[in-house]
């Protein structure tokens, strides 16, 4: 008997969504053992590449593929339903895995200023693509990086999700940048960086475009926020002015090497504003989003024992306020290693 697909349902105690039961492992891929399924000339281990970006000599120096398991899949329809008072529906969307680089071992501060540029420039490419699907109505870019290994997760990778939901920090964010934005007519984070600047007691780094700060409430040790220093809704669409990438990328491996300086295993993600196209019961739901929202990079380190600082209870424990964690990642000497070109 065929497995049941598995189902989006939403839990109504607290209005979250949760993907249940098996997922669908697609069926051209086997399991060839040991090898590294992301090195190159092992392309046959993954499922074939939706983008691909090459080098002159046509080598490829990153590549999108989609999940071999994956939790959101494009086939079907949403399908929203009712079980008596409960809602369902189906996990459509996309769930893809974009190879950083082609050298085994090295994580994304080791790459070079233009090859970083280049990955941000495919996260842009995936995230407008996938919100062309007006069904989608967010796209996740995020990477769970665990020290280096002989094995997959020593290889630099980030994962994308295409949803048909709101992931539940993102409804949580949007709803009180709303809020804040109804009471002052002003962006939530655009405020909360003019204080940044003129305490300075949590900023880490600046430049002229990007600034990166220990957030007042930390929920994680050493949790590292770049957040652009003019207001900007949507990361892929504020990466698409000539060199904006460039200008990030430089800032970002220098957070992240600051980061994984406390810790090699690090979670980043970028939030960014809603897929604004998307189908919604009502056209003024994210009116205001393009000024209410600015899009971040939330980087946090795996810190030992970091999962036991959120109790059941649902409270978030930091042993380190940001203040004080600002002073490390300030003093951490930025300088990467040179490396040299793919
Ligand atoms: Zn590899
Ligand atoms: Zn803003
Ligand atoms: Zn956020």
């Amino acid at each position: 008997m065929a497995e049941p697909m598995s189902e989006l349902r939403l839990d109504p105690f607290t209005r979250r969504w949760v993907v249940t039961g098996k997922r669908h492992v697609l069926p051209d891929v086997h399991d060839y053992g040991d090898a590294c399924p992301f090195c190159p000339g092992n392309e046959r281990m993954t499922p074939p590449a939706i983008r691909e970006s090459r080098d002159p000599t046509g080598a490829w120096t990153a590549r999108v593929f989609h999940d071999r398991a994956p939790l959101f899949r494009v086939e079907g329809d949403a399908d929203r339903r009712a079980e008596g008072m409960f809602d369902l529906m189906n996990p459509i969307g996309a769930h893809e895995i974009v190879v950083e680089t082609p050298a085994h071992g090295k994580t994304l501060t080791q790459l070079s200023d233009s090859q970083t540029a280049n990955v941000l420039e495919l996260f842009r490419d995936r995230i407008l693509d996938l919100k062309k699907d007006r069904r989608l109505r967010y796209v996740s870019v995020f990477k769970h990086q665990h020290p280096p290994s002989p094995a997959l997760a020593g290889h630099a990778h980030s994962q994308v999700l295409g949803s048909p939901v709101l992931p539940y920090i993102l409804e949580i964010e949007l709803r009180w940048s709303r809020e804040h934005f109804r009471k002052h007519e002003r962006c939530l984070h655009c405020d909360a960086l003019e204080q940044e600047l003129s305490q300075g007691t949590r900023l880490v780094d600046r430049t002229e475009d990007f600034v990166a700060f220990c957030p007042f409430g930390s929920r994680w040790s050493y949790e590292l926020w770049i957040v652009p220093a003019r207001h900007a809704s949507s990361f892929e669409n504020d990466m698409a002015a000539p060199g904006r990438t460039l200008a990030l990328a430089p800032f970002l491996k220098s957070c992240l090497h600051r980061v994984e300086s406390i810790s090699p295993s690090v979670h980043m993600v970028i939030h960014t504003e809603p897929n604004l196209q998307a189908w919604k019961p009502a056209e003024d739901w994210w009116k205001f989003v393009p000024e209410d929202y600015h899009w971040h990079i939330e980087i946090q380190p795996d810190v030992e024992g970091r999962r036991m600082y959120l109790g059941p209870e649902g409270f978030h424990f930091n042993p380190i306020p940001a203040e004080q964690a600002a002073v490390v990642l300030r003093a951490l000497d930025p300088e990467l290693e040179p490396i040299p070109e793919t």
